[in-house]
């Protein structure tokens, strides 16, 4: 501890500390704070509060100084940055990582995706959600890879339950036994050509099935969304730019100020979280080491339990910076496995076609959400040369043709009166990687990032089950379209590197025994039983749903336990 006075480590001593407020952390805030719990949460970037820091919601396009493009000096500034697709635009670069933040050094390549301000990635999610099965938690331990999960589906039936009911999700009741229902507000429509290809499928094939997409948007509002402050969904589709309705869960609309009322919660933005303090003699984690983001001061704050929810990748390089005469390696990590089976999911092939069919239809304004196709390869027994297998997401629309030959009111003319095109669709891969020990991430000996915080090598890589797993794709796919008579059918495996699939996750993983695992089934680290990690960076393996549902579940779950642990005296 450093040498503060009595009064100065009370203002700094907490019975909670959650480091990171993005989507598992702002659900760590609201259930601790809720509980009655002192609780610090500590956030690397800015602040962003729900709708007053949205700098762009509300703008229409011809608003845009740059019409939407990112100024050419702030892309010279940030050249890894520019040649990703989608988040770096006019509309929502305030949200994305600039290229001199946080450096990390690429032994092989990976584009990593990050969110630093208060709410995380949930401003920029694509909210889809989707419960795990058995056929996920039994799946390393029946097809011999990685370890077994130390909980099974009903372990976690209830908690999904419960954060789906307070976050909103969306959904139809499917009735498949590989991604079971949940509480779901009436599901958003399905476009006509989704539902041709919907049925299509159900015509040509028995082991497949479309369903709607399950997203975190309110449709129906309830009371306890009322409560929070939110409201129906408009359907305006500008979700990454944050929602003024609250449509979509994100912290910032919902946990956060939920936590905030409480009156139990300290937010401190601008804090990178450098390591977390241990003390060999109470054999526990005692706080944490803080660089205020602006002025670069050393701070430790104190606290009776720990949550590390700074996502997947930086809760490992926290812990694995944490080093102590009994952690010499990273804390926790009696086994040797900290940063060690990072898995992600694997977005690398698309289809793209067209349907020359439903002249007479179009869709009608916009929807925030589009149709999935859960996994259908090796559920019930292994039937390909590769293990695992994928979901996908469909979804299609009317393109316009303008004609823009001619001059004079002629082209004036054509170009107001746009004429409606055939239908394009697509879809994408959502592929489960294996956990291996050979992906896996470490921290630089030299090389610091602003904060004096060391680097992050990246080891993370495709193997050959992805290579086939992406080709299986394809031919599917391929067979899918074609049986529904789409036309242009153009199949691309867009060979980007891991990280671009935004779902990374491992390296602090759950299971069994604490030689070959980090945390118990509680997500309680096996050798420092006051920390708790219930992100990403737990994950045993990767399934092919969208992980953060999982991630929220496991948050509260875990909260709910080291709540009645600590009354019991037990930490
Ligand atoms: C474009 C996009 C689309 C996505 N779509 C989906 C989807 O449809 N469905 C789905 O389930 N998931 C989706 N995801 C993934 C989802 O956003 C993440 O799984 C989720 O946000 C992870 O939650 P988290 O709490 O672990 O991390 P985050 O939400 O990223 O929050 C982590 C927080 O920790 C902070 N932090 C990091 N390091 C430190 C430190 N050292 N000290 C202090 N604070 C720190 C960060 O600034 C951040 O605020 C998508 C992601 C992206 C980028
Ligand atoms: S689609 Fe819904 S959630 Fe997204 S910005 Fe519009 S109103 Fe908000």
């Amino acid at each position: 501890m450093a040498n503060l006075s009595i009064d100065a480590v009370k203002e700094m001593t907490f019975d909670a500390i959650v480091i990171g407020s993005g989507i598992s952390g702002g659900w760590a805030a609201k259930e601790l704070t809720g509980k009655g719990l002192k609780t610090l949460v500590l956030e690397r970037g800015r602040d962003v509060k729900h709708v007053i820091d949205y700098p762009t919601a509300n703008l229409n396009p011809w608003e845009f100084e740059h019409r939407g493009q990112v100024p050419l000096e702030i892309k010279k500034q940030n050249p890894i940055e520019s040649q990703k697709r989608g988040l770096f635009n006019e509309a929502t670069m305030h949200f994305v990582v600039k290229d001199g933040e946080q450096p990390y050094i690429e032994d092989k390549p990976f584009n990593w995706t990050r969110g630093y301000h208060v709410g995380g990635k949930s401003l920029l999610w694509a909210r889809q959600t989707q419960r795990w099965s058995d056929f996920d938690f039994e799946g390393p331990a029946r097809d011999g890879f990685a370890v077994d999960w130390p909980i099974r589906y009903k372990d976690l039936a209830s908690w999904y339950s419960y954060v789906e009911k307070f976050a909103g999700i969306s959904g139809n009741k499917d009735g498949l036994p590989h991604l079971p229902d949940g509480e779901f507000l009436p599901a958003t429509e399905m476009s006509c050509v989704d539902a041709y290809f919907k049925d299509q499928i159900a015509k040509n094939y028995q082991d497949r099935q479309m369903i709607q997409g399950r997203c975190a948007h309110l449709t129906q509002p309830k009371e306890v969304h009322y409560q929070q402050g939110r409201a129906k969904c408009q359907h305006r589709a500008l979700c990454v730019r944050g929602c003024p309705f609250g449509g979509y869960f994100s912290s910032n609309a919902s946990t956060l100020p939920w936590a905030a009322k409480t009156g139990k919660m300290t937010l401190r933005p601008h804090s990178v979280v450098h390591s977390i303090i241990y003390d060999d003699k109470k054999g526990q984690a005692t706080g944490v080491r803080v660089v205020d983001a602006n002025t670069k001061e050393m701070l430790e704050y104190y606290a009776k339990i720990i949550f590390v929810n700074a996502s997947a990748l930086n809760t490992n390089l926290i812990l694995l910076n944490s080093t102590s005469s009994r952690f010499e390696n990273g804390l926790g990590n009696d086994s040797g496995v900290l940063g060690k089976y990072v898995a992600f999911h694997n977005y690398r092939a698309r289809i793209s076609a067209q349907f020359e069919g439903l002249m007479d239809k179009t869709t009608d304004g916009k929807t925030p959400n589009h149709s999935y196709i859960p996994r259908f390869r090796n559920v019930h027994k292994q039937e390909t040369d590769f293990l695992r297998g994928y979901a996908a997401g469909f979804g299609g629309g009317r393109g316009m043709i303008q004609n823009k030959e001619g001059i004079g009111a002629t082209l004036k003319e054509q170009l107001l009166n746009p004429v409606l095109g055939p239908w394009n669709v697509s879809s994408w891969m959502m592929g489960e990687t294996i956990p291996k020990e050979s992906n896996f991430v470490t921290l630089d000996k030299t090389l610091k990032d602003p904060y004096g915080i060391p680097q992050m090598r990246f080891s993370v890589a495709f193997d050959d089950n992805d290579e086939k797993m992406i080709q299986d794709y394809l031919e599917q796919f391929t067979e899918m379209f074609t049986k529904a008579g789409f036309t242009n059918i153009k199949p691309v495996d867009s060979k980007s590197a891991p990280g671009s699939d935004i779902h990374e996750m491992g390296g602090v993983r759950m299971g069994k025994d604490p030689r070959t695992s980090i945390l118990n089934k509680w997500n309680q680290m096996h050798a420092c039983k006051n920390v708790f990690v219930t992100d990403g960076a737990c994950m045993t393996s990767t399934a092919t749903q969208n992980p953060s549902l999982t991630y929220m579940a496991f948050t509260a779950r875990s909260a709910d336990y080291a709540v009645k642990e600590m009354k019991k005296g037990n930490i």
